[in-house]
C-alpha cells in the first residue's frame, strides 16, 4: 500500500499499537499513540493532549481546553489577553468604576470566544446558526434565569438547611439544565457531528448564559454604583463570578456536552472506551461541582475562600474535560487513510494528511479550519488497496 499523493515514496512502518502501516514519525498517523516511548504510556499518551501536543493531558489549562482549534502559535495572544482583561477589570474597581467593571468582567470572555470562532473559521458556513443556537439561547434563558432567581432566594432569608437546599442544589442544577438546551438543538445536525463541536457548543452556551445571568444579577451595581462597599471585595466578586464562574459553567456543559457527542454520533473505534470517562461519570461530574459550588455560594462569607474554592472546581472541570476530550479524539475517525502531504497547522511541518499529525500529535479534527471536508475523498480513495 503506497501513498501516491506524497512527493515522494514513504517508507510504511507497523504501528505496535494499532497495528497499521503508518509514514514513520514520533506519533502515529492513525491511532495518534507515540511511537518513541514504549509500552502502555505511549499508547494513551498522557503527556500530549491530543488537541495541544505541548501540554500533558492532566493540567488545568484554560486556553488549549476551551478554545481546541486554536494553533499553538495563537494560544499565548489569548492567554495574554485573557490576563489583560483580568488587569483591566481590577483597574477599574480601584478607580471605583464598578459599572464599567461589571460590564468588562460579564463580556470578557464571550467577546473572546466570538473573536475565536472568527478566527478558526471551523464554522464559517452556518456562523448565524452555530452562535444563535448556543451564545444566543444561553444568553436568553440567563436572562429569564436571572429573573427567578430573586424571587426564589430572597436576601432576607435566613441560611437553614431547607433554604439552602433549594437555593444551592436546586438553582444550581436548573442552571446546569439550562446551559445544556442550546446545544442539544444541534444536537442531531449530521454537519456538526464531531466531539469537539459538542465541546465548542457547550462552551458558548455556558458564557452566553453566565454572561447575561452576571449582568441581570448586578444590576443594582450598574443601576446605582457602589460607594461604602470595599474595592477589594468587588474585585473579588467579580474574579469569583465573572471569570472563574465563567470557566466553571463552560467547562462543565462542555464536559457534558462532548460526551454526549461522542456517545450519539458514535465516531470512535472503541479502543478507549471507560466508564470512568464516559457520558455518566461526565455529566455526574459536571452536577456534582455545579452543585457543591451553588451550596457554599449560600454558605461561605469570605469572598477569598470563595474565590480559592471556585478556582479549585474550575480547575477540576477543566482536566475532567480534558480527559473526555482527549480520549474521544484519539478514538474518532475512519479507517486508516493516509491523504496527500499538507502543512500541519499545529506545527508547520508537512506532513501526510491522518487524523494525527506523525511530527507532533496534533488530532487533524481540533484543525482551525475544517480540512476534513477537502481531504477526506483523497484520503478515502487513498485508503483503497
Ligand atoms: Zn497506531
Ligand atoms: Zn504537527
Amino acid at each position: 500500500m503506497s501513498d501516491m499523493n506524497s512527493g515522494a515514496q514513504l517508507p510504511l512502518e507497523a504501528c505496535p499499537h494499532c497495528g497499521e502501516l503508518v509514514p514513520p514519525g514520533r506519533f502515529c498517523g492513525n491511532c495518534g499513540a507515540h511511537l518513541i516511548a514504549d509500552a502502555d504510556a505511549a499508547r494513551a499518551r498522557y503527556h500530549a493532549y491530543a488537541a495541544g501536543p505541548h501540554e500533558p493531558v492532566l493540567r488545568p489549562a484554560i486556553v488549549t481546553t476551551l478554545f481546541p482549534h486554536l494553533p499553538h502559535r495563537h494560544t499565548h495572544l489569548f492567554r495574554d489577553v485573557l490576563a489583560a482583561g483580568v488587569v483591566v477589570i481590577a483597574l477599574l474597581c480601584a478607580l471605583r468604576l464598578f459599572t464599567s467593571a461589571t460590564v468588562a468582567a460579564a463580556v470578557l470572555l464571550p467577546v473572546l470566544y466570538l473573536l475565536y470562532l472568527y478566527e478558526v473559521e471551523v464554522y464559517e458556513r452556518a456562523p448565524l446558526l452555530v452562535v444563535g443556537a448556543t451564545f444566543g439561547v444561553g444568553a436568553a434563558l440567563g436572562v429569564a434565569y436571572a429573573l427567578v432567581v430573586p424571587v426564589v432566594v430572597h436576601p432576607s432569608v435566613v441560611v437553614t438547611a431547607g433554604s439552602v437546599l433549594v437555593s444551592g442544589v436546586l438553582l444550581a442544577a436548573v442552571a446546569q439544565l439550562l446551559m445544556l438546551v442550546g446545544p442539544l438543538l444541534l444536537l442531531r445536525r449530521v454537519e456538526f457531528d464531531e466531539t469537539l463541536d459538542g465541546l465548542t457548543f457547550g462552551v458558548s452556551s455556558a458564557l452566553g448564559f453566565t454572561m447575561t445571568v452576571i449582568i441581570a444579577g448586578y444590576w443594582h451595581v450598574l443601576t446605582s454604583p457602589l460607594s461604602g462597599g470595599s474595592v477589594v471585595d468587588v474585585i473579588l466578586g467579580l474574579l469569583q463570578i465573572g471569570i472563574l464562574g465563567a470557566f466553571v459553567n463552560a467547562a462543565t456543559t462542555a464536559l457534558i456536552t462532548s460526551a454526549l457527542w461522542l456517545r450519539v454520533h458514535g465516531h470512535d473505534r472503541g479502543r478507549f472506551h471507560a466508564a470512568w470517562h464516559g457520558l455518566g461519570a461526565a455529566a455526574l461530574l459536571a452536577f456534582v461541582v455545579q452543585i457543591v459550588l451553588g451550596v457554599l455560594q449560600r454558605v461561605l462569607t469570605i469572598e477569598v475562600s470563595a474565590v480559592i474554592a471556585w478556582a479549585v472546581a474550575a480547575a477540576v472541570a477543566l482536566v475532567a474535560l480534558r480527559v473526555v476530550v482527549h480520549h474521544a479524539l484519539l478514538d474518532e475517525g475512519a479507517e486508516r487513510a493516509i491523504g496527500p502531504d499538507s502543512v500541519c497547522a499545529e506545527c508547520h511541518h508537512v506532513v501526510p494528511t491522518m487524523l494525527f499529525c506523525p511530527v507532533c500529535g496534533v488530532a487533524r479534527s481540533a484543525a482551525p479550519k475544517r480540512m476534513s471536508a477537502a481531504s477526506a475523498p483523497a484520503a478515502t480513495a487513498e485508503a483503497a488497496p
